[in-house]
């Protein structure tokens, strides 16, 4: 299964994609995630990306997708299937990963857009507080932990984005419609597109996303 969640910010891609590695052992690559690890490393393509996300700013796409061409060619990757969540986010992403595919002859499967409100993203993603360690997503109201400031899966610290910040919210939303929408349409002109209402609590959404993956 090759397939792409897609959707605004703070929709609960990661959440669905963390649900899908744990309970369906698919793989996922997170374009954010990724970027976040190279700047914990503080390599230069990390601190070329921090320069962007910090102020809300998408990444270059060239510089986005060269580093996605990379881990989606990693043989592991492929064999097992993988779910890509935030890549592609613009038009030249999305055909630079059909270019990508169609040359390694394995296509996409699914599109799978989740939607809301933005009234509704910018109260999770003002709430939204995640593992530095496990990468576990939680939400101050939604989903809180446990423990102020501990992860309950692994004990880590818990932390708060710099892009989750009012001003850089209000700019990833407008990015989001500007450029991330006309991929959407991108894909209902394919053929590809699911469309999955993430107004819904997470479990709902993921069992809507199961069955239409039919994973
Ligand atoms: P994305 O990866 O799309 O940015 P996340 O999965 O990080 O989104 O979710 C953003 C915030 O919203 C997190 O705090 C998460 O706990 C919360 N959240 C995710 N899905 C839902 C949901 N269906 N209902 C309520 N809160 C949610
Ligand atoms: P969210 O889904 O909450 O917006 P992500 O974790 O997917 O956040 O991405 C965090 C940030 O990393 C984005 O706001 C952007 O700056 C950068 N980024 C992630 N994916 C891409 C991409 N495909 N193209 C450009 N920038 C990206
Ligand atoms: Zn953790």
């Amino acid at each position: 299964m090759r397939l792409i969640l897609i959707g605004p910010p703070g929709v609960g891609k990661g959440t669905q994609s963390a649900l899908l590695v744990q309970r369906k052992g698919l793989v996922t690559l997170s374009s954010g995630e990724i970027f976040r690890r190279e700047i914990d490393a503080q390599t230069d393509l990390g601190r070329l990306a921090n320069r962007f996300i910090s102020q809300g700013q998408l990444v270059p796409n060239e510089v986005t997708i060269e580093m996605m061409a990379k881990r989606i060619g990693q043989l592991d990757v492929m064999k097992a299937g993988f779910v890509l969540d935030g890549f592609p986010r613009t038009i030249p992403q999305a055909e630079a990963l059909d270019e990508l595919l169609s040359d390694m002859g394995k296509p996409l499967d699914k599109v799978v857009s989740i939607s809301a409100d933005d009234e509704i993203i910018v109260a999770r993603l003002s709430g939204r507080i995640g593992c530095t360690k496990c990468g576990e997503i939680y939400h101050a109201r939604n989903k809180p932990p446990k423990r102020e400031g501990l992860c309950d899966k692994c004990d880590g610290p818990l932390f708060v984005r710099q892009d989750d910040r009012a001003e850089a919210i209000r700019a990833r939303l407008q990015i989001f419609h500007e450029q991330t929408s006309p991929v959407i349409d991108y894909y209902g002109e394919k053929g590809l597109l699911q469309l999955v209402d993430g107004r819904q609590d997470p479990e709902t959404v993921f069992k809507v996303i199961v069955g239409e993956i039919g994973a």
